[in-house]
């Protein structure tokens, strides 16, 4: 008889979440790899917008926009002890406990659950789903996976409540806790398992794992320190599945996208079959990757949102935390782009906030080019990832809570200069009300 496993995305409880293309992608690969090896699934993701028992027992949901992206349900929560001096309002995202609970109800005694985690700091999210997985099914064991799990591991092992923790791959690991499975890389994965869900507005999608660059505030150097590049074949597969499953927008999770050697060959392919979708980048790209050949195929593919990484415009800053982007080399894929037929809503520019380096006078600076531009800007706050250079030369503490590693809480600067970038983003919201 075949084993029975039920997967789990917990909730996110933070200050602040949307669903920007935000789908377990891990946990879905796992799913469909634990099925091929012939065992039974079951499969909740807490953040499921349009999971069948939420929308029977909400009566007003949040809407999608067009390309599939929308807010979470969500509910005010207490909030923990080390963020009582934060006066913004802490929740929980995701459907209520009682909807989770009440689907729990529908699924028999599994022999094993997995459950998976992304965010350090949204560890609080998961051990109450933990916690009501173990009194729900007490005889099953818990396994406990994903970067939460593999970063915090020790974190994780001391108070999850979890049986087992896992780090790193599950698809090479599980095999510790199920021998009958074959550890596979990620290249021979077969396609995430998202036909689990009842309704999707898009999909997400990987051509490669790992990235050339080694930026001093990044984790995917440590989680994925081999380069792995799926081939075209493949790619389009996987493409044409989601087609055939009515899926309209696709949105790549790749680290550096465009450093896939494949990648070109994927848009033409995309292009000869004509195949209609929308595709997005949330990611952000590498601008020194870009010609103007590349930009033109990704118009005409169907790229619809564009993601440009450029942190900062300070030159001297990159040299020293990720040699990954001149402000000449973006300059020079905005004009691409541009050439290629991309309007300025669709190319989007991300500068990071919260880095000791970057000062408030820099990132107005960073912030006033883009948008002379005529391009949005999203600020993207630090947070210092354990095992990361930065985090070790800011002097953080493997010890500490790692709720103190969310972004929002500018855990890096001081009194000032936290209050300089709350003056930044209010700055920032009034620029664009003049766009
Ligand atoms: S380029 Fe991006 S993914 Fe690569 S190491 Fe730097 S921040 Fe991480």
């Amino acid at each position: 008889m075949s084993k029975k496993v039920l997967l789990v995305n917990p909730w996110i409880y933070d200050f602040k979440a949307y669903d920007f293309w935000m789908k377990p992608l891990g946990l879905l690969y796992v799913a469909a790899y634990l099925r091929k090896a012939g065992f039974e699934i079951n499969f909740i993701d807490c953040l499921d917008r349009y999971h069948p028992v939420l929308m029977k027992n909400v009566s007003k949901l949040p809407k999608s926009d067009l390309f599939g992206r929308g807010k979470f349900y969500t509910q005010e929560i207490e909030k923990p002890t080390v963020y009582q001096h934060i006066t913004r309002k802490y929740r929980r995202y995701g459907m209520p406990p009682e909807v989770f609970k009440q689907i729990l109800d529908g699924v028999s005694e599994p022999d094993s659950i997995l459950v998976t985690s992304i965010m350090t700091y949204w560890y609080p999210g998961l051990f109450d789903v933990i916690k009501i997985l173990k009194t729900r099914f007490p005889k099953t064991p818990v396994i406990l996976g994903g970067i939460y799990a593999t970063i915090c591991y020790e974190h994780a092992r001391e108070f999850s409540r979890a049986d087992y923790v896992i780090k790193g791959p599950a698809e090479q690991n599980l095999v510790s806790i199920f021998p009958e499975l074959k550890p596979v890389s990620f290249e021979h994965l077969p396609f995430p398992a998202f036909d689990l869900y009842s309704k999707l507005d898009y999909t997400c999608m990987l051509t490669s794992q790992g990235c050339p660059f080694s930026c001093v505030y990044c984790a995917v150097p440590n989680l994925s320190p081999k380069l792995i590049y799926r081939d075209c074949t493949s790619i389009i597969s996987e493409i044409s599945n989601y087609q055939n499953m009515s899926i309209k927008n696709i949105a790549f999770y790749d680290d550096a996208l465009l450093a896939n050697p494949s990648f070109s060959l994927v848009l033409d392919e995309i292009i000869r079959r004509n195949i209609k979708m929308q595709f997005h980048t949330p990611n952000g790209l590498h601008p020194r990757f870009f010609n103007q050949g590349l930009a033109d195929k990704m118009f005409a593919a169907g790229f619809k949102t564009i993601y440009l990484s450029l942190e900062t415009t300070d030159c001297k800053i990159h040299e020293k935390i990720d040699n990954k982007v001149t402000l000449q080399e973006f300059i020079q894929a905005f004009e691409y782009l541009k050439k290629s037929g991309f309007s300025n809503s669709q190319i989007h520019a991300y500068l990071m906030i919260g880095l000791p380096e970057i000062s408030v006078e820099l990132v107005k600076q960073s912030i006033d080019f883009v948008h002379s531009l005529g391009i949005t800007v999203h600020l993207v706050e630090f947070s210092p990832i354990p095992g990361t250079k930065a985090f070790e030369q800011l002097g953080f503490d493997e010890q500490t809570n790692p709720c103190l590693h969310n972004n929002t809480i500018f855990p890096a600067l001081n009194d000032e200069m936290k209050k300089q970038m709350l003056e930044i983003k209010a700055y920032l919201s009034k620029l664009e009300l003049t766009v």
